[in-house]
């Protein structure tokens, strides 16, 4: 393979992206917006299919940040007013609706086709200035001395270097530089395995209902989604324990058939239905990376962290994280200084939010915990509760969790993440 330094055809940039998801797009967007020299790295050609449909309310206000509502408010995407959960016996619960809640448009979101979202992202974010390179996989990162410096990329059969002062790596769930640094840390309790697939004609609920994600209850607090989308399609996905969901084989098919027909709800929603996909299969173990920051380099979106799916709420971490490490990295170039000690308060903000999450996640799958039983016992907990679902995280949750730990073990915050690097692992460094 030819290697040569294609850093001179993108002039002197400010920051490389690797990866051009919601994360990538949105760091992309801020970045260009402010008038910096910025490439993104993807490895595939878009549009391309990605699982993660359902968006929180609180996604409007970054997607508000780089001028992407209205793109959405002009597309087919389905409105989403609410959520609600399925009992095994079909019994359904009150939806929240979102706009009970909040008198704000961002009270009404969407259920997204993620090939077409994340296209229409990557265009705001070129619209924006950036730039991107699409087909194009990054190999390995760019070490010198623990500082990262770029990354080396393999495009059309050719290898060569992208050098930039500051990458983010916003490659998704394979953690690219956490893996490579040896910094993935799984969340064990949270090791679920996804099985999903999209059917044509199933049933819809009427009105503002239409749009709803369904959570639909299984033994051993497995659980369907149920997320319409355009076009009559419906996407619809088992999570639940390997043991539980491999009890009787390993064929996708009948398990998928097998829980589908075990929810009352999910039974009678697909029954006028076909599927139109393959079955689809994750296992979609939760982590976090051991830092989110070394010299050089920031994590941001799925890369630092991914979060059992049940709430929704990877985009919005997503969309949060790539804006607010955008605005580090801008501030970084502005200071000319890339050291890591720069991006430790994104990490902290980012580890608050995200651990609010992460303790409804804990408490969702605690056989002794359900919404209806703490908000029977706390009403005056309802506005809490909502603003944790809908994603308004920055707020002190202190009250909530302390109620919902009558019921299930609340998880201290992780150790980790909220801190950077001091010096990236020796066996890396010099290697350029
Ligand atoms: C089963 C399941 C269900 C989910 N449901 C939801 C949901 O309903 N709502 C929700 O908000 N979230 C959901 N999520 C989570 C959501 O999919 C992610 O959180 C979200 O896509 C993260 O965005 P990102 O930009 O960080 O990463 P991604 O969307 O994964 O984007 C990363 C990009 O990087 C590119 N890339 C990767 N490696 C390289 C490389 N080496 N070189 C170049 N490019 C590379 C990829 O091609 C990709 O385009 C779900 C996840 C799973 C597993």
């Amino acid at each position: 393979m030819r290697e040569q330094d294609r850093s001179a055809l993108h002039g002197d940039l400010d920051a490389l992206i690797l990866g051009g998801g919601p994360a990538g797009a949105t760091a992309a967007a801020v970045l260009a917006a402010k008038g910096r020299n910025v490439l993104v790295v993807e490895r595939e050609r878009f549009p391309r299919y990605k699982v993660g449909e359902s968006l929180l309310p609180y996604c409007y206000f970054p997607l508000e940040r780089i001028g992407m509502v209205d793109r959405l408010r002009a597309s087919s995407f389905v409105k989403k007013y609410s959520v609600q959960f399925a009992a095994m016996d079909g019994r359904i619960s009150t939806p929240f609706y979102f706009f009970q809640h909040f008198d704000h448009a961002a009270s009404q979101t969407w259920q997204v086709v993620r090939s077409e979202f994340d296209q229409m992202m990557l265009d705001n974010a070129v619209e924006k200035g950036a730039r991107v390179l699409m087909g194009a996989t990054a190999k390995r990162l760019l070490m010198n001395g623990g500082r990262c410096e770029g990354l080396m990329v393999e495009q059309g059969g050719e290898t060569f270097p992208i050098r930039a002062p500051v990458t983010l790596d916003c490659g998704g769930r394979h953690g690219f530089a956490a893996t490579e640094l040896g910094w993935v840390v799984p969340d064990p309790w949270l090791n679920k395995v996804a099985i999903w697939t999209y059917y044509k004609g199933a049933l819809r609920d009427a009105g503002h209902d239409e749009g709803a994600t369904t959570v639909a209850y299984l033994p051993g607090k497995g659980w369907f989604w149920y997320i319409p989308l355009p076009e009559d399609t419906v996407s619809v996905g088992v999570v639940a324990e390997r043991d539980y969901l491999y009890r009787e084989g390993k064929d996708l098919e009948a398990i998928f058939d097998r829980e589908a027909l075990a929810n009352r709800w999910i039974a009678e929603h697909l029954a006028p239905g076909a599927r139109c996909q393959p079955i689809r299969i994750t296992a979609e173990y939760s982590y976090r990376s051991r830092y989110c920051a070394g010299d050089g380099l920031v994590l941001a979106g799925d890369a630092f962290t991914f979060l059992d799916p049940v709430f929704s709420s990877g985009v919005l971490l997503a969309l949060l994280g790539g804006e607010r490490a955008a605005h580090a990295v801008d501030a970084a170039v502005e200071a000319g200084d890339f050291r890591a000690g720069r991006f430790a308060s994104y990490g902290a903000d980012l580890c608050e939010g995200i651990e609010a999450m992460r303790k409804l996640v804990y408490a969702f799958y605690e056989e002794a915990f359900s919404f209806g039983k703490l908000l029977k016992s706390r009403p005056d907990l309802q506005g809490d509760l909502t603003d944790c679902l809908i994603g308004n995280l920055a707020k002190d949750f202190r009250p909530l969790f302390e109620a919902v730990g009558k019921f299930a073990t609340v998880p201290e915050p992780l150790p980790y993440g909220s801190s950077v690097a001091q010096a990236m692992t020796p066996a890396l460094a010099g290697r350029s």
